[in-house]
């Protein structure tokens, strides 16, 4: 009975969601350091949406979204390769969210990117009920430090005071998929500053990208690489209104190719 018991509470032990580690630490959804260069102005406007296709349930927890943190990664790779990544990008994403005339070469382009991929995993734990990367490729993007092929992310700049820190994240099921009932496909944009970035996951690698519709003329892609060199300066703007209509080409999209809930 004992064993089975001590066995029940391994099992129960929060692992860290890339190694496998149970010594869990705390990790900032958004990271800490953003609150230095934009600071968090309650007086200002700020939102978490998640939502996910069959029910269209919206929720915004109260508080900063800026200052959320969740305990799913362990200190090793907390302070290790995560740390690298968020050090790494972190001069490059101040000069953007400061909307510094920049210019990113491939190299800037790829760290900004894979910071904005990991941001995107730790903020689906928000409510793993959207959650639309699977473990397969948390652990690619783990072990390879490399992003998967069905992941496009973009820039745009922000042209509005009223939204300094915005997370919106849509979840949904595209229906060809073989996994169970869960999310497969998934938009994230993440607003800070001056700066827009919007994390798309398809649900494999057979269509470009239907969903940017009018507004996805403004986004500009750092991953796949298109760009050699982007001039930020030279980036189009999105006011908020427009960054909502691009998450909601998206639900307009899935809306067309997911099945009911509960198929
Ligand atoms: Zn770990």
């Amino acid at each position: 009975m004992g064993r089975k018991k001590n066995k029940q509470n391994q099992q129960d032990t929060p692992k860290c969601i890339f190694c496998g580690k149970t010594s869990l630490t705390k990790e900032h959804v958004w990271s800490d350091w953003i609150k230095n260069v934009i600071p968090r102005d309650d007086s200002k406007r700020h939102e978490h949406i998640l939502m996910r296709q069959d029910g269209f349930e919206h929720r915004r927890p109260t508080g900063h979204v800026g200052s959320k943190t969740l305990k799913i990664v362990c200190s090793d790779c907390n302070n290790g390769w995560m740390s690298k990544i968020e050090s790494d990008a972190k001069p490059i994403l101040t000069d953007l969210m400061l909307e510094k005339a920049i210019i990113m070469d491939r190299d800037q382009q790829l760290l900004v990117a894979k910071w904005a991929f990991l941001k995107t995993i730790i903020a689906e734990y928000l409510d793993i009920t959207w959650q639309a990367i699977n473990s397969s490729e948390r652990k690619y993007f783990y072990e390879k430090k490399l992003l998967p092929e069905n992941i496009g992310i973009w820039i745009v700049k922000n042209e509005t005071d009223k939204w300094r820190y915005r997370h919106l994240h849509t979840g949904g099921k595209v229906h060809y998929s073989s996994l169970p009932n869960r999310c497969n496909t998934q938009s994230t944009i993440f607003v800070i500053g001056g700066l827009i970035i919007y994390i798309y996951k398809r649900h494999d690698s057979s269509f470009t990208y239907p969903f940017l519709g009018e507004w996805g003329r403004s986004l500009t892609l750092i991953y796949p690489h298109e760009h050699k060199a982007i001039r930020w300066a030279s980036v189009p703007s999105m006011n908020g209104d427009e960054t909502e209509l691009l998450r909601l080409n998206l639900e307009r999209v899935l809306s067309l190719l997911s099945l009911p809930h509960g198929i």
